[in-house]
């Protein structure tokens, strides 16, 4: 017992207990939520440096816990650990291509919407059957749909099953954009083995571009490598109109942040179509 450390004793560790207890909790709070169609998403807004223009939205999932909205990412967190993404990803692309379709009922142009998903999503042998599937349901072309990844998931993949996934994604024509970019390990030699048609700037390097020259050189540095590969540059968390201009000057393509639009519920989205003039 000497022999041991601290951190074999964690599990006895009274905060560790109520940690595992609460996650234990959201997890089959969770499974029911999903089954009651208590999940929702909001989507967020997209435009083109070119002209200003909206060119799509972003699901984000949403979750309202007895009345207090689960953070995604713990969300996200407990449904990996326990296999209940898969299920919770499929419902997140239903209702994002559900409103997609709303929209073009309506006469709108919402342009494409893009999804986050997990590595255990993508490792389904049956993903991208399911999701050409979904598009048919709704009557929507692949170009429609984004796949967000980020370069944990690629390094999560361990074998090519990923890669492979991801090439028929895109060989379908469903565009796979790397979230979070430069945040993690991908090196160039990811880029080389899994092909993306878009590189997302991470928020930490857009925040502080005006005060850190640190950071400017990284986003300008990812925006020249986009598109010296081919790719195209999304800049995230763009919240003032000094790092628009900024990242325009820099020759982003799409940005998307809170100065364009927070996340909007599905009810609102609409609106925000018939409404929209460039910032
Ligand atoms: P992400 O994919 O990087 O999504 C962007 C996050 O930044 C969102 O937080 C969004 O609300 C927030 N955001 C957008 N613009 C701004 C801005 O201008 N300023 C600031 N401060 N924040 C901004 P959210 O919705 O809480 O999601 C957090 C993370 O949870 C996401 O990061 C993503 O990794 C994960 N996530 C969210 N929805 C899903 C989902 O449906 N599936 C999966 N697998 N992951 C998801
Ligand atoms: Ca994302
Ligand atoms: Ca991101
Ligand atoms: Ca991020």
């Amino acid at each position: 017992a000497k022999a041991r450390g601290r951190g074999t004793l964690c599990l006895f560790d009274p905060a560790m207990k109520a940690e595992l207890e609460e996650r234990r909790a959201i997890a089959d709070d969770l499974a029911v939520a999903l089954l009651a169609d208590e999940i929702e998403i909001a989507l967020q807004p997209k435009t083109s440096f070119k002209d200003g223009r909206h060119t799509g939205f972003e699901a984000l999932v949403r979750w309202q816990r007895g009345g207090e909205p689960v953070p995604p990412p713990l969300m996200i967190a407990v449904a990996e650990e326990n296999g209940l993404i898969v299920a919770l990803g499929y419902r997140i692309f239903d209702l994002a291509l559900a409103t997609i379709r709303n929209l073009v009922d309506a006469g709108l142009a919402p342009g494409s919407v893009a999804v986050n998903v997990a590595a255990m999503q993508l490792r389904q042998d049956d993903f991208v059957t399911r999701v050409l599937g979904l598009l048919d349901k709704h009557g929507l072309p692949p170009a429609t749909l984004e796949i967000e990844v980020t370069e944990h998931v690629l390094l999560d993949g361990g074998d090519d099953c990923i890669a492979h996934t991801l090439a028929a994604l895109r060989a379908h024509g469903i565009r796979v954009s790397l979230d979070d970019f430069g945040t993690g390990y991908a090196s160039l030699t990811h880029l080389k083995r899994f092909p993306v048609d878009c590189l997302k700037v991470d928020r930490s390097f857009v925040r502080d571009i005006a005060r850190e020259p640190d950071n400017a050189i990284l986003t300008r540095t990812i925006i020249t490598l986009a598109h010296s590969l081919g790719m195209e540059a999304v800049a995230e968390g763009v919240e003032s109109v000094a790092q628009y201009q900024f990242l325009e000057e820099q020759g982003c393509d799409y940005a998307q942040g809170y100065l364009i639009a927070r996340p909007l519920p599905r009810r609102e989205v609409a609106a925000y179509l018939r409404g929209f003039t460039a910032p």
